[in-house]
C-alpha cells in the first residue's frame, strides 16, 4: 500500500502508485483543461504532487508545453534569480566491491586500475582545485568496507578543510558515499559535510536488483531507505537523483516525487537538491547498450517539470552533459553545475597516464572552469562560489522555509556577487576578469535594500584589497 509517511521502501515507493500514475498521465496527456488547472496551481509556487507533475510530463499540447517552460524559466527566475552555484567533483577511490552494470568501478572490471588517493595526493587534489577558483567540493568514492571504511572518508574530509593555499579554501564538501549506518552519517554530520548525496539509480525495484546483481548495494530497501538513515543521523541536507537511461524515465520522474514527498511527510523537509545525470559511456560500460536513453528534448522537459513540481529543490547538472545541453536546461530550473571536473581519481593535479585511466565516465564538457565561469556571464548568469547557508547554520527545515518563501535570493544574490569578485580577483583570465566587473557593477544595482546594497559595496572593496570569506 503506497504511504509516504512509511519508512518502508516498498511503500513508499510504491510500485503499484507509480503504474497508477503512468496511467493517469497517459490518459489525461491531452486533456486540456486537467492540464490548465495542474498549471493554475504550480503558479502559486508551492509545488505539485508527483501525479500532478506525471501529467505535465507527458502532456503533448504544443502550446500547453510553452506554458509549462515558460512558468518553469519564471519559477527559476523567482526562488533562483540568475545566479548558478559551481561546483567541482573530487574522487577519492574506485576500489568497490559492488557489481552495478552501468558504472566502470564494477567489481568484475579487472582492467582498470584501483586507486585511491593518500592524504598527501588528497592535499595535491584540492590545491590544484583551489588554484582554479573552486570552493564547494562533492567527493565521491566506491563502496569498499576495507579500502575506503569511513575513517578514510572523514580523514579525507578533514585533509580538505585543512588545504589553505595562497587565498584558496574548500568551504563545503558535499559527499557522495554508498548507503550507510545512522552512526556513520552521524560522523559525516559531525565532519561538517555540506549535502549527502546518494543517487537511486533507479526506483524500479526489479530492474534495480538486475541492475545491481552483487554487493551490498543489492539491497533495494537499504539503499532506498538511506536518506532516512542519514537524517536521523542529523544530517539535514540530502540529495537526491536517478540515473537516466536505466529504466523508463517517466517511472523514474514519478518515483523520484515521491520520494522528495517523502522526505517532506516523514522529516518536515524535502530534498535540498536533485541531480538529473544521464548514462554515459565509460571504459567497458557502452550506453547505446541501455534501452532507455532519452533524447535531449525529453531531458529538458523533466528539468522544467522537476523545477515546477519542487521549485525549492535545487538542481544540478554535471558535466556528463555538453555545452549545447547545459545551455538548453540552465533557464529552465537548473541551480548547480560543476566546471572544469575530472572524474578520475587523481587527475586534478597531473593528468593520469593513458594507460592507467581511471574516470567514471567520459566529460561531455571539456572546458576549463574560467571558460565556464566566462560562459556563464556571457549568458547574464552570476556564476556563484557561494557555500553560505550550511555554514550560518542554515539547513533543513530553516534553509526550505527561507527558500519557500523567497527570501533566500536575498543571501544568495549579494553572496553570489561577492564570491566572484574573489574568483575575478584571484583566479581569472584577464578577459574573464574585465567581464566579471562589468557584470558586478550591473548587478549591485539590483540588489534591492539599499542598506544591503552599500555594505555589499564595502566588502566588495575590502576583496579588492585582500580580505576574503564575507557572506550574508
Ligand atoms: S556506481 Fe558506485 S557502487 Fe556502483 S560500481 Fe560504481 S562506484 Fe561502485
Ligand atoms: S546563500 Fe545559501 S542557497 Fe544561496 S547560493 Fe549561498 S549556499 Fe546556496
Amino acid at each position: 500500500m503506497y504511504n509516504p509517511q512509511s519508512l518502508k521502501a516498498e511503500e513508499f515507493i510504491d510500485h503499484d502508485e507509480i503504474m497508477d500514475t503512468l496511467a493517469y498521465s497517459e490518459q489525461h496527456k491531452n486533456d486540456i483543461t486537467l492540464i490548465r488547472q495542474i498549471l493554475e496551481k504550480a503558479k502559486e509556487r508551492k509545488g505539485l504532487s508527483h501525479k500532478e507533475a506525471s501529467v505535465l510530463l507527458m502532456c503533448e499540447d504544443p502550446d500547453l508545453n510553452q506554458e509549462i517552460y515558460a512558468l518553469a524559466e519564471q519559477i527559476k527566475k523567482d526562488f533562483y534569480g540568475n545566479r548558478i552555484v559551481i561546483f567541482a567533483p573530487l574522487y577519492l577511490s574506485n576500489y568497490c566491491v559492488n557489481g552495478c552494470v552501468y558504472c566502470p568501478y564494477h567489481t568484475a572490471n579487472h582492467h582498470m586500475p584501483r586507486k585511491k588517493l593518500t592524504q598527501e595526493e588528497v592535499r595535491r587534489e584540492v590545491i590544484a582545485l583551489q588554484d582554479m577558483g573552486h570552493k564547494r567540493l562533492a567527493i565521491e568514492a566506491g563502496e569498499d568496507p576495507v579500502n575506503n571504511p569511513i575513517e578514510y572518508i572523514l580523514e579525507c574530509i578533514d585533509t580538505i578543510y585543512s588545504v589553505h593555499h595562497k587565498n584558496g579554501d574548500i568551504r563545503r564538501v558535499n559527499v557522495n558515499i554508498a548507503a550507510t549506518t545512522v552512526d556513520n552519517y552521524r560522523k559525516l554530520r559531525d565532519a561538517g559535510i555540506g549535502t549527502y548525496i546518494l543517487f537511486q539509480e533507479t526506483y524500479h525495484k526489479e530492474s534495480y536488483e538486475k541492475l545491481h546483481p552483487t554487493g551490498p548495494k543489492h539491497d533495494y530497501a537499504y539503499h532506498t531507505e538511506a536518506m532516512d538513515r542519514a537524517m536521523e543521523g542529523g544530517i539535514d541536507d540530502v540529495g537526491l537523483g536517478v540515473l537516466f537511461g536505466l529504466e523508463l524515465y517517466r517511472y523514474e520522474f514519478a518515483g523520484l516525487l515521491m520520494h522528495a514527498e517523502h522526505l517532506e511527510a516523514v522529516h518536515g523537509v524535502g530534498p535540498h537538491t536533485i541531480s538529473v545525470p544521464r548514462i554515459r559511456h565509460a571504459d567497458d560500460i557502452d550506453a547505446s547498450a541501455f534501452d532507455n536513453g532519452i533524447d535531449d528534448d525529453t531531458f529538458a522537459k523533466i528539468v522544467a517539470c522537476i523545477r515546477i513540481a519542487v521549485p525549492y529543490t535545487g538542481m544540478i547538472v554535471s558535466t556528463r552533459e555538453s555545452q549545447a545541453c547545459r545551455e538548453k536546461v540552465l533557464h529552465l530550473g537548473i541551480s548547480q553545475i560543476s566546471g572544469g571536473s575530472k572524474t578520475s581519481v587523481g587527475g586534478y593535479y597531473e593528468a593520469e597516464p593513458e594507460d592507467a585511466r581511471s574516470e567514471q565516465f567520459d566529460v561531455n564538457d571539456n572546458r576549463t572552469l574560467d571558460e565556464v565561469v566566462r560562459w556563464l556571464m556571457e549568458m547574464d548568469y552570476i556564476p556563484s562560489f557561494c557555500t553560505a547557508c550550511y555554514r550560518a547554520g542554515r539547513t533543513g527545515d530553516r534553509f526550505m522555509s527561507l527558500c519557500k518563501s523567497g527570501q533566500i535570493q536575498n543571501c544568495c544574490h549579494p553572496n553570489a556577487l561577492m564570491t566572484l569578485k574573489e574568483y575575478l580577483e584571484d583566479y581569472a583570465a584577464p578577459e574573464t576578469a574585465a567581464l566579471g566587473s562589468a557584470l558586478i557593477e550591473k548587478e549591485l544595482d539590483n540588489i534591492p535594500n539599499l542598506k544591503v546594497r552599500g555594505i555589499v559595496n564595502d566588502y566588495l572593496r575590502e576583496i579588492h584589497s585582500g580580505k576574503r570569506d564575507f557572506r550574508f
